[in-house]
């Protein structure tokens, strides 16, 4: 299903619950996001700030800059349960991912967690299918903001995500 490399270092339990919510487009992240028990709020954060996630208590925070476009807290969402499902050893001293989402981790780091935040957010299925759809009367920038609308992503996180695979 063309899945990144960091998709298959998820347990099969998790890879089912997304796979599971997926089935819907677009892809309802916050009911990924209360399967795996994270308690996700808008906050008022530092204008190039756009999200952190946290660990403290046995409890994972995350915090999406509430100033933020809507289609950029949902990318920012999918960023953050990626660095929950791939990187919980270091949620303890938190992360905090800027508007590049680069944080003071490595950019390998954050390059793992964009190629599963884009598995989450855009599966390739739902890609495809929408791509086939509305090629039928739209091309160039008008096809990518049609499957865009309906992913409810950015025009240039699919663009992204169509770059990588
Ligand atoms: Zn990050």
């Amino acid at each position: 299903m063309n899945k990144s490399k960091v998709w298959h270092r998820l347990n099969p339990s998790q890879q089912s619950v997304i796979n599971r919510i997926q089935a819907e487009c677009p892809v309802k992240l916050g009911a990924i996001a209360q399967e795996f028990g994270l308690v996700v709020k808008l906050a008022t954060l530092t204008a190039n700030i756009s999200g952190q996630i946290k660990e403290s208590d046995g409890v994972v925070n995350i915090k999406i800059n509430r100033h933020d476009v809507k289609t950029r807290q949902r990318y920012t969402l999918a960023h953050e349960i990626a660095h929950f499902l791939l990187h919980r050893e270091l949620l303890g001293d938190g992360i905090t991912d800027d508007v590049l989402y680069r944080s003071s981790q490595s950019t390998a780091i954050e390059r793992e967690a964009d190629s599963l935040a884009a598995d989450i957010i855009m599966p390739m299925n739902h890609v495809e299918r929408l791509i086939k759809k509305h090629s039928a009367d739209k091309k160039g920038e008008l096809l990518y903001e049609a499957v865009a609308e309906e992913l409810d992503v950015s025009p240039t996180a699919l663009k992204n995500r169509l770059d990588w695979n």
